[in-house]
């Protein structure tokens, strides 16, 4: 009843799986001839050196990752049902987390029980990108699980993540279903945003994961001077104008960012306590603190500066320039929010950049907030390095 191809761990190799690991490393894998042959992205049952089964993997030959386990059952299909099923219990969480307001992250990859597969959802448009060989092959059973599912008006594959490059896979933008005509909106935190998935707006449009910090930092934003650098489309510095700031300034190199977040102001009716300015942060920061503007609150939500092994330390060294920078135009007793998404930067060193940054600017203070990413993106027991987003909320001195 073997339907796949069965793929062999060497001997001893299963210990980590066995204990709930969802990977295969490729140097784990007896990688004899008929193993190298299947086609990337393949489903496989994966079994010990002795031959039992550990489950049904997608498997790729020429991917560091060689194996990604999606069900413990040996003679599971991956097939629409079972992808259905996942997607049923994802939902099924985020309808607790949001109640009735569909604008999250319906999967996030292993945590959800779908390796390298990511579903961002805005209401009845929902954005996938499939970054494993696995999840690429699967494609048209993911449109018919998400209309079985969801039944959404429109389904984006947007396929640009750096990391479909060591599956071996192009890069690429396309509509499955229906059309997305124009920006979209995003519902988060209460007040009402605008994203465009489909006109080159970065990864899937918008970053769910900042949902919680944003409400944070929100909450303080009251008649607050607010500077949002790295601003995107305005996910925090629009709400705390919706929260009662009473001047928001944000900061991006990008227009159509910039754009974006003019418009959420409008459609919040707090266009008249928002402006934007279009500039490269490290320059305009240096230049607000000549000027000697102060902020009660300023936010560093930068890109990853840590893309690879080798920027470990270019990257770090930004992130503690940029805390020094951020911390010089904070009021004295003010607040700063500064996160860090690099997958490379783990926790307790982005900590030690942003306290040599307060040094650095000679500011004393305390750290009030240790954060993460939304409920949404949750985080798979045994691949706790996925955590990739890292925040502090600090008062300054
Ligand atoms: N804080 C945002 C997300 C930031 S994403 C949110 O809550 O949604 C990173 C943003 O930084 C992008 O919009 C990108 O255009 C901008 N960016 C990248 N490098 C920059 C630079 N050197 N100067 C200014 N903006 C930059």
């Amino acid at each position: 009843m073997a339907k796949y191809p069965s793929v062999f761990l060497r001997a001893g190799e299963d210990r980590r799986l066995r204990q709930g690991h969802p990977w295969a490393f490729s140097n784990e894998i007896l990688m004899n001839p008929e193993t190298k042959a299947i086609a990337p992205g393949s489903p496989v049952i994966l079994r010990t050196a002795g031959g039992d089964a550990l489950g049904i993997a997608t498997f790729n030959p020429h991917s560091l990752i060689g194996a990604r386990l999606v069900s413990r059952d040996g003679t599971a299909l991956l097939d629409q049902a079972l992808l259905a099923a996942r997607f049923s219990a994802a939902l099924a969480l985020r309808a607790r987390l949001y109640g009735g307001v569909p604008h999250y992250r319906l999967v996030h990859a292993e945590a959800d029980g779908l390796p390298g597969l990511i579903v961002d959802r805005y209401g009845d448009t929902v954005v996938v990108q499939a970054n494993t060989a696995g999840m690429h092959l699967l494609s048209d059973d993911i449109v018919a699980a998400l209309e079985s599912v969801l039944a959404p008006a429109a389904i984006l594959f947007k396929n640009d993540s750096p990391s479909r490059k060591l599956e071996g896979l192009e890069t690429e933008s396309r509509i499955a279903r229906g059309s997305i005509e124009g920006p979209i909106d995003v519902i988060e935190n209460g007040a009402r945003f605008v994203c465009d998935p489909a006109g080159g707006g970065q990864k899937t449009g918008w970053f769910f994961d900042q949902r919680d910090n944003r409400a944070m930092v929100a909450s303080f934003a009251h008649g607050a001077r607010v500077l949002d650098v790295f601003s995107y489309a305005g996910g925090f510095g629009v709400l705390a104008a919706h929260q009662g700031a009473a001047d928001v300034t944000m900061l991006d190199r990008s227009q159509a960012a910039l754009d974006l977040a003019v418009q959420a102001a409008r459609l919040n009716q707090v266009e008249a306590r928002c402006r934007v300015v279009k500039g490269e942060a490290f320059d305009e920061l240096e230049r607000l603190a000549a000027a000697k503007e102060r902020y009660d609150i300023v936010i560093a939500d930068p890109p990853a500066f840590v893309k690879s092994r080798k920027d470990e330390k270019v990257g770090a060294q930004g992130y503690r320039k940029l805390a020094r920078q951020a911390a010089t135009l904070v009021a004295p007793g003010g607040l700063l929010f500064i996160a860090s998404c690099s997958h490379l930067m783990p926790a307790p060193l982005f900590a030690e950049q942003v306290r040599r940054g307060l040094h650095d600017a000679h500011r004393g203070g305390r750290i009030l907030r240790v954060t993460g990413a939304g409920m949404d993106h949750p985080v798979h027991p045994s691949l706790p390095e996925s955590a990739y987003l890292k925040g502090l909320l600090l008062q300054v001195d």
